[in-house]
């Protein structure tokens, strides 16, 4: 099916600077970027963006209003929303925590059977709990969670954290984690032979591939090069060229991010020299 596509952002809150990034990157930012629009057309695509709350975005998509959206996976699965998670984005990364005050003894989970817990999350909260087969009392409140055992609304909380200095400044614990969240792209269900969504899909996927890697460039001479190839973190072939210098090679390869603290003085062990490493800007496998 080839038809322009709609897509819900977030218009505030966590999620919006990062989501609007990432169309920046992709190169399909909105043509008017202002802070009241409601609505606006991508720069360099058919594509009609809505800007809503990121709790509202689950329930759009479901319902069809727009084709797909970004919003946070613990909102789509707090909804119970219907909808089909098309990419992970690695931002909004949090988790749903449980946690007591300082001189509370529980350790775990577990020891929240019989408690009376506080949370804006009590659809994930409950799925959980019974899960585990604890039983306990869930109070529903829709904001600043961490105040609820100071006020004796409840004795623990379970809650979104990213730091845990919110924790801290309210001198609560954490005592586990139950749900693992991060921003996604989600999509109507059903919707798989929508062209233009499966080339944004792609696209931003793309951007997210890329932001987690770096392009290296380094020199090493011919005879150490089976040594250097083997500390290389790399999945795919690295290129190898010859230099004008005789016996040295130039080495191209696309390395994790996340490696190449570790992965510098093992090249310099290596002998390796000019090394650069560059941000990579789309990764298509
Ligand atoms: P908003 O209420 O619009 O700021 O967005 C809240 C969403 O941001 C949540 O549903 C999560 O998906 C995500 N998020 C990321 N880190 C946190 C955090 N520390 N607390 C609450 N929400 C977070």
């Amino acid at each position: 099916m080839n038809r322009r596509l709609t897509m819900a952002l977030p218009s505030k809150g966590r999620l919006r600077e990062p989501s609007w990034a990432l169309l920046e990157a992709s190169g399909v930012a909105p043509q008017e970027p202002g802070e009241r629009v409601l609505q606006a057309h991508c720069r360099n695509a058919d594509i009609d963006l809505l800007f809503v709350r990121a709790d509202d975005v689950p329930e759009y998509v479901q319902d069809g209003v727009v084709d797909c959206g970004i919003t946070g996976l613990d909102l789509v699965y707090e909804r119970e929303s219907d909808v089909e998670v098309l990419l992970r984005l690695g931002f909004g990364t949090c988790s749903l925590q449980a946690a007591v005050s300082m001189e509370d003894d529980a350790t775990s989970i577990d020891d929240l059977a019989g408690r009376r817990i506080a949370t804006s999350h009590p659809r994930i909260a409950a799925k959980v709990l019974a899960e585990r087969g604890i039983k306990a009392e869930l109070v529903r409140v829709a904001g600043s969670v961490e105040i609820s055992p100071r006020l004796g609304l409840a004795d623990a909380i379970i809650d979104l954290v990213s730091t845990g200095s919110t924790l801290r400044t309210n001198g609560l614990r954490s005592i586990g984690v139950l749900f693992e969240s991060e921003a996604v792209l989600v999509g109507r269900k059903g919707s798989t032979d929508h062209v233009a969504r499966q080339t944004l899909t792609m696209v931003l996927g793309s951007v997210i591939n890329a932001r987690a890697n770096r392009y290296l460039l380094c020199n090493v001479k011919k005879d150490r090069l089976s040594e250097a190839l083997a500390v290389l973190p790399t999945t795919g072939s690295p290129t190898v060229m010859d230099l004008a210098t005789p016996g040295v090679v130039a080495v191209h390869a696309l390395v994790p991010a996340a490696d190449i603290w570790s992965l510098l003085p093992k090249l310099e062990a290596c002998g390796a020299s000019s090394i650069l490493t560059l941000p990579v800007e789309r990764m298509v496998p």
